[in-house]
């Protein structure tokens, strides 16, 4: 196999880039309107269209995979767009990484379960309204990208805010939403990689996101916040690269092997390859977990030349893209291509 497949979009540019680097044919699947932008890198020998991302469950296209021997490269879109049971159940092209993680990280509760597996601090979740005591973050079903979530100080603000979403319906009432404990703090989000052929984890790159309008609010005046009554929501629109002090990275990398310790245990055959840890410090330096993600974070854009810390690791530059092309590159010469698919 040295062809890898993957979707056009999130990370898709460095994940052809890296695969070109380490030799590997690259086949791209494209909508129509985005043909002209990936084509104008020349980094996929193949462009495959569709209408519609959800397409790669469709015969015709896992044929074109398959025929070419590719590996499939899971990214964010997968996971947003794509029916996840299917995909895991009857996608018959190989995934690099571990295709039974997915659905932990789309279901919040289980990826709340898992993060408790692994000994990780995590906000606290609050199952009913009444226990609530504390500023709460309130997840909408299926927001992606942080988009239709809202923050409210305490219990009365929150039975307020949700009142308010019913009226405008922007919520029905019988919607099931996750309350979860507000944590005022920086975010970090340091992007990780598992390597089953060498029984290694690497730290490879940290990023914190640009969320509109949360980071725009702090731009105006408190007066002027007070008079527009700004309800703060959390759409990701870019990444931005950040190292972390030095004195909290083993900390941060304990958790990395905790995590991945915790899938070998309730998802055989565990981590394969790319993950993140999505975190937030307050101020006394606790680290809170809210969120993972079991494959490439779009955040690794920023490092396709190599990061601070990939270059500690490596002699060359090593982006998240280049490092899953290498593994695939070193399991097949070494004869292991089944420790790295699902
Ligand atoms: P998520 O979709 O869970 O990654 O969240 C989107 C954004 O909401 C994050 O990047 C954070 O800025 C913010 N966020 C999510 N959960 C929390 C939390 N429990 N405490 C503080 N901020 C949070």
């Amino acid at each position: 196999m040295n062809c890898i497949a993957t979707i056009g979009s999130h990370s898709a540019l460095q994940i052809l880039k890296g695969a070109k680097l380490e030799g590997l044919k690259t086949i791209l699947i494209c909508l129509k309107k985005r043909e002209k932008f990936y084509r104008s890198f020349g980094l996929a020998d193949e462009i495959v269209i569709v209408e519609d991302f959800n397409e790669i469950l469709d015969e015709e296209i896992q044929g074109k995979m398959l025929e070419s021997n590719a590996i499939f490269i899971p990214h964010g879109t997968l996971i947003s767009e794509s029916n996840l049971e299917i995909f895991e159940k009857k996608f018959k092209p190989p995934v690099f990484g571990n295709r039974g993680i997915f659905k932990w990280e789309f279901d919040r509760i289980l990826k709340d379960a898992l993060l408790k597996e692994a000994g990780i601090r995590i906000p606290q979740h609050f199952e009913n309204i009444e226990d609530v005591d504390r500023p709460v973050i309130v997840k909408l079903p299926g927001a992606e990208g942080g988009r239709g979530y809202f923050i409210a100080k305490d219990k009365h603000d929150l039975k307020n805010k949700l009142n308010e979403m019913i009226r405008r319906k922007l919520l029905k009432e019988d919607e099931k939403i996750f309350i979860q404990e507000y944590i005022i703090g920086v975010t970090l989000y340091p992007h990780f990689f598992y390597s089953p052929i060498f029984k290694r984890l690497e730290l490879l790159g940290c990023d914190r996101r640009y969320e509109t309008n949360i980071d725009a609010i702090g731009r105006i005046s408190a007066k002027d916040q007070l008079e527009l009554d700004i309800i703060p929501t959390f759409r990701v629109i870019g990444n931005i690269p950040l190292v972390i002090r030095e004195s909290m990275l083993p900390e941060i990398f304990e958790y990395g092997e905790r995590f991945v310790n915790a899938t070998k245990k309730l998802i055989p055959p565990g981590m394969i390859g790319p993950f993140c840890l999505e975190m937030v410090c307050d101020e006394n330096g606790e680290l809170y977990t809210f969120e993972f993600s079991g494959r490439i974070v779009a955040g690794t854009n920023l490092f396709i030349d190599g990061s601070p810390y990939s270059n500690l690791l490596f002699d060359e530059p090593m982006s998240m893209g280049r490092r899953i092309a290498r593994e695939i590159k070193i399991a097949e010469k070494e004869g292991r291509i089944e420790e790295v698919i699902t």
